[in-house]
C-alpha cells in the first residue's frame, strides 16, 4: 500500500507539516515499544484528509494540516487513524481487538469508536482535549463549506439511514460524542473496555443459544429413542 501511495501521491519530505506529524506521532506513542509504532507521513492530496491501511503507516493530506492551528488539534486526526490500528479494524501487527467481532460492528460505529480512542490518546500524551477537539471542529468548517449540511447536522428524515449510508455520525454528532468522553476517560472510562465488556456479553449469549439448540437437540434424540423402544 505505501509503496503504492508512494507511486501516485506526492509525498512531503520536509518542512513544518513533516516535523508536526513526526513530533506529534511521536508524542502519541512514547508509551509504546518501538515494534508497535507507527509513522505518519504527510501526502499531497485533494481527495482525502487522512487514511491509513494495513501496515505501519498512518496517511495524512497537507491541506488538512493547513487548516489545523497546532500540534493538539493534527494530534486527534493522527490518533483518529492510529485508533483503527489499536481497535484491531485493520489487519496487521498491532490488533487489540478481536477482528472478528469488529468486522460485524457497522461502519459509523467503528468511526465513533476510533474517535473516542483518539481523545483518549490525545488525553494520554498531554494534549488539551478542546484543543484536540478543533479538528473536528475545523471538519464541520469544511463540510459546511462543500455546502453538505447533513454531513454536519444529519438528515433529520432519515437519520439512521443517513449515518449508515455515509459510515460516519454527523460532524456535530462526532463533536458531542467526543466532548462527553472527555469526562468519562477522567474517570475512567476506556472504550477498549467497553468494547470487551460488548464483546463478552455477546458471546455469552451465543453461548446460550448454541445450548439451548443442542439441549433442544438432545431432547428429540432422546423422544426418538423412546419412540422406537
Ligand atoms: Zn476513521
Amino acid at each position: 500500500m505505501r509503496a503504492r501511495v508512494e507511486a501516485e501521491l506526492v509525498i512531503e519530505r520536509e518542512g513544518w507539516a513533516v516535523d508536526r506529524v513526526r513530533r506529534v506521532t511521536e508524542r502519541l506513542q512514547a508509551a509504546l515499544p518501538d515494534d508497535e509504532r507507527f509513522e505518519t507521513i504527510v501526502i499531497a492530496s485533494q481527495h482525502h484528509t487522512a487514511f491509513t491501511a494495513p501496515g505501519r503507516t498512518i496517511y495524512v493530506a497537507r491541506h488538512m494540516l493547513d487548516l489545523l492551528p497546532d500540534d493538539a488539534a493534527a494530534a486527534f486526526v493522527i490518533a483518529h487513524e492510529l485508533a483503527h490500528h489499536h481497535l484491531g479494524h485493520l489487519i496487521g501487527r498491532y490488533v487489540h481487538g478481536l477482528p472478528f467481532f469488529e468486522a460485524t460492528l457497522p461502519q459509523h460505529e467503528r468511526e465513533r469508536h476510533a474517535d473516542l480512542h483518539a481523545i483518549e490518546l490525545c488525553i494520554a500524551a498531554g494534549y488539551d482535549p478542546d484543543r484536540c477537539i478543533l479538528a473536528l471542529q475545523i471538519l464541520d468548517a469544511m463540510v459546511l463549506h462543500c455546502g453538505d449540511l447533513e454531513g454536519s447536522l444529519g438528515n433529520p428524515l432519515d437519520p439512521h439511514g443517513e449515518v449508515a449510508r455515509r459510515g460516519y455520525f454527523p460532524t456535530l454528532q462526532r463533536i458531542a460524542h467526543v466532548q462527553a468522553h472527555v469526562p468519562a476517560y477522567r474517570t475512567g472510562a476506556r472504550i477498549i473496555n467497553t468494547l470487551a465488556a460488548e464483546r463478552d456479553a455477546a458471546s455469552r449469549r451465543r453461548m446460550k443459544k448454541a445450548l439451548k439448540i443442542a439441549g433442544s437437540i438432545v431432547a428429540t434424540a432422546a423422544l426418538l429413542l423412546l419412540r422406537r423402544r
